[in-house]
């Protein structure tokens, strides 16, 4: 009994070491100053095919890290979606709280969507739900070969993109 507080008070304090690592992670990658945003051969010809074929809105979830400041997209996964329409997507977090992101090189890095209407800014819903979030970019497609990259720091003015 004697050794067992001590052991419970060395355990607490761990966990909430832990906890606050993945939060300041979580808080960084927000944070992380951003310039341009690298993405690799294909993924253009996806979104084209994705933007060409849908009428509604659609989200994908994406997935990197952040290099000397720059958002480089490495992989994307699509979200579960609840519901989907010509102005508005609702669907599932993509990704869950998880533990082992801290030692994972790549990463959540943000969301992108296309805008069937061709607008090409954020629209007052995309800036409330990036703001809420802990993503570090959100992209809009809103036509072809047009993307456009924005992170917390500016919503205005998109970033700059390069594909290797
Ligand atoms: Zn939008």
């Amino acid at each position: 009994m004697k050794k067992l507080i001590p052991f419970l008070i060395v355990t607490s304090i761990v966990i909430t070491a832990v906890f606050c690592i993945i939060l300041l992670n979580k808080w960084n990658i927000k944070k992380t100053t951003i310039e341009s945003v690298r993405t690799y051969d294909g993924f253009t010809a996806k979104l084209n095919e994705l933007y060409a074929t849908s009428t509604d809105e659609f989200v994908l979830c994406l997935n990197g890290k952040i290099d000397n400041g720059i958002a480089v997209i490495t992989s994307y996964h699509s979200p579960k979606e609840y519901k989907a329409d010509e102005n508005d997507i609702v669907f599932s977090s993509c990704s869950n709280f998880d533990f082992f992101e801290i030692f994972k090189k790549e990463k959540h890095l943000g969301t992108i969507h296309n805008h069937p209407s061709s607008v090409c800014h954020l629209g007052y819903m995309d800036c409330y739900s990036f703001g809420k979030s802990n993503d570090a970019i959100i992209g809009i497609i809103c036509g072809e070969d047009t993307v456009h990259f924005f992170t917390p720091k500016d919503l205005i003015n998109s970033l700059e993109i390069n594909t290797i």
